[in-house]
């Protein structure tokens, strides 16, 4: 059954203006340039123009097939009148927090999902590597900024703009940011079952495809300037869903996203909550089309983790950690585990010696990312007490884990790790 506000947003649908209807061919967006070319050739152009094609959708970012100037006007009008279209994913809807986080509902066909910006990151990729010679490992102090929910702010341009109006803000919006962070959706809902969860409630809607990964990448950047090569920007595959139980469209979304707009794969994390054979094909896939890997761990051992992860019953944390040891990791790269501290539940100095000693355990270079639990209506858990957090991250620490703390972020728009449901209203 459909939840209130899934229902809810059903209206938000028509905001979308550009999205196509009863087009009869799929988007082009999604096409790596390989492809394209193969469309070319077999519309009798010459297969180069595939090339342009990719140029058009993943660097320049073009929406319409009209844009694309690289090509003959003719053979755009043809293109058009064939049915041939963009249709990337676009922004429907945008929120911006206090913080400065933005979280947008992005259209995927009939559906939303969630894609959140975070200007100077939530530290999630501190000491994993990424930042080698950019930045020391440190040890991230906790500032628990503790927001009472207000009112999202619905931005007034959050409908499609026209190409200058994007140029202007991109260049207003460039200047408030040094780097940051993009959390990317892999699946409508999710059916995992995480019980601590909010993306849980929706159950699994659908996967979504390749395009539709890899577009919400191009739109955010499209909205917010970045500029592929100058700008640090990491991605995270934590949104909505697992990505590994969409392993195709993930992977094939990464490569678009690698080959085609040009991001490096040691700038892209994706998180997992222990499917072990997606685990396992991970470790084949070639260093240059891998992003690093985090484990939700979530938890000091099997029971605990069995009672908030039902998945732990397929999949143990031994299973898990065999399964990750198969992958080669590069220099300096290290395994992520994230932990979600729920008070009382999961949040205790104990917890802390016993996942210091897992962690240990496991001999992987890693570290742990710890992840205050952000609430969600219906969710019958609490938020860890500020000095909790504190005494857990200083116990990991003096046991020698390299531990970090994930800012919340964007907590007053349900934009935080956990919050993304679609929700409309505030
Ligand atoms: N499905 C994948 C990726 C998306 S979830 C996975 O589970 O790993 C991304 C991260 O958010 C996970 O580490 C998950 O444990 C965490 N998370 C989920 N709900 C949360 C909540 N309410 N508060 C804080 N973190 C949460
Ligand atoms: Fe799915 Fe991840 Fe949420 Fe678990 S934590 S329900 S795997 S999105």
């Amino acid at each position: 059954m459909l939840d209130p506000d899934v229902a809810s947003e059903s209206k938000l649908v028509s905001l979308d203006a550009k999205r196509p209807s009863g087009a009869s061919l799929p988007p082009l967006f999604g096409l790596d340039a390989e492809a394209l070319s193969t469309r070319m050739a077999a519309s009798g152009e010459p297969a180069w123009r595939g090339k342009q094609l990719a140029e058009a959708l993943y660097r320049q970012s073009l929406r319409e097939i009209s844009e694309i100037t690289t090509l003959p006007k003719d053979l755009r009008q043809r293109l058009v009148a064939e049915g041939w279209q963009v249709g990337r994913p676009q922004i429907a809807q945008a929120f911006k927090s206090e913080d400065g986080t933005e979280r947008y509902l992005v259209q995927a066909g009939a559906e939303t999902v969630e894609t959140v910006w975070m200007p100077e990151g939530d530290d999630g990729e501190s000491g994993d590597g990424t930042e080698a010679g950019a930045e020391e490992l440190r040890s991230v102090s906790p500032q628990q900024k503790s927001h009472a929910p207000s009112n999202p702010q619905l931005l007034a341009d959050s409908v499609q703009s026209s190409a200058p109006e994007r140029a202007s803000r991109e260049l207003l919006s460039h200047s408030t940011w040094r780097r940051a962070t993009l959390c990317v959706s892999s699946q409508v809902g999710c059916a995992v079952n995480c019980q601590f969860c909010l993306t849980a409630k929706l159950g699994l809607q659908r996967n979504l495809t390749a395009g539709e990964i890899a577009g919400q990448v191009v739109s955010v950047f499209a909205r917010q300037g970045v500029e592929v090569g100058r700008d640090r920007v990491n991605l995270v595959f934590m949104g909505m869903g697992e990505p590994f139980l969409n392993y195709d469209n993930f992977m094939a979304g990464v490569r678009l996203l690698v080959k085609e707009v040009g991001l490096s794969p040691q700038r892209m994390t994706v998180s997992t909550s222990g499917i072990v054979p997606g685990i396992e094909r991970f470790a084949q896939e070639r260093a240059d089309v891998r992003p690093k890997l985090a484990i939700s761990l979530n938890a000091p051992n099997d029971a605990i983790r069995a009672e908030i992860m039902p998945i732990n019953r397929k999949w143990n944390i031994e299973a898990v950690v065999d399964a990750v040891r198969q992958v080669t990791l590069r220099p300096r790269e290290r395994v992520t585990f994230e932990y979600v501290l729920l008070a009382g539940v999961t949040d205790q100095p104990a917890h802390a010696r016993e996942v210091a000693r897992l962690v240990r355990r496991t001999g992987l270079p890693a570290k742990v990312n710890l992840i205050a639990w952000n609430p969600g209506p219906g969710i019958p858990y609490s938020m860890p007490a500020p000095a909790a957090v504190e005494a857990f991250r200083v116990t990991l620490a003096g046991e020698g884990i390299p531990t970090y703390l994930r800012k919340p972020r964007g907590r007053d728009i349900y934009a935080a790790c956990g919050q993304l449901k679609r929700t409309v209203e505030g």
